[in-house]
């Protein structure tokens, strides 16, 4: 499946905040955002009007770079998450978390959730015993997830579970001797860190 290969750090800046896309760099002072904490460009500086319609954009456009989503493929998944039981948007953002990139990120597998995407599209990944290569695979309750032998050798992962230092959420049960992580419980709203207002998004999509 496609994915976007431009410069992120200009999305960070177009959203006008961190959005940690590139990993360990996102917590140094080598951090766009820390320098120059406007919209890239020739006009970044220059006054915008807010619209309603401008706010709903940007608020999808943030979610969509966080997972690191093509437009068609977020629109699709908004579209599951419509059909689905409860509240359209916690549906969203609950699907966008079970998906098995993110949670290779949120285990602290990864660095960044790119890295996490490439660790599962090489095959370092298993769910339930079985390899999976598609890092838009969306996981259940009780799925466990684990690094693949030669995954647990190489020093980039080792690094990452010994040096990176992110809260595991509730959700998700890691046990980093053994690089597993168990779907504990589908994550609820609060559980789930991104600055995102997802009622904004439904309203973009609702039009
Ligand atoms: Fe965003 Fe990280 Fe780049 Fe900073 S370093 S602008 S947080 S991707």
């Amino acid at each position: 499946m496609a994915r976007y290969t431009g410069p992120v750090c200009r999305l960070c800046r177009r959203e006008r905040m961190k959005l940690f896309l590139k990993g360990t760099k996102c917590d140094t002072m080598r951090c766009p955002i820390e320098r120059r904490p406007y919209p890239p460009g020739q006009h970044g500086r220059g006054r915008i009007r807010d619209s309603e319609y401008l706010l709903q954009l940007r608020e999808k456009q943030k979610a969509r770079r966080i997972y690191g989503l093509l437009e068609k493929q977020f629109r699709n998944l908004y579209g599951k998450a419509a059909r689905e039981k409860g509240i359209t948007g916690e549906n969203l953002l609950r699907m966008l978390e079970l998906r098995l990139d993110n949670v290779v990120y949120r285990a602290v597998f990864a660095s960044s959730r790119n890295q996490a995407r490439q660790f599962v599209r090489h095959g370092h990944v298993s769910v339930n015993g079985k390899r999976v290569t598609i890092p838009a695979y969306t996981l259940r309750k009780g799925d466990v997830v684990t690094l693949r032998d030669k995954a647990k050798r190489m020093i980039v992962i080792r690094h990452n579970v010994d040096v990176l230092d992110r809260a595991v959420p509730q959700w998700l049960e890691v046990n980093a001797g053994e690089f597993t992580a168990t779907v504990r419980d589908l994550p609820i709203r609060a559980q789930i860190d991104v600055p995102v207002r997802e009622q904004l998004i439904v309203e973009l999509y609702s039009k």
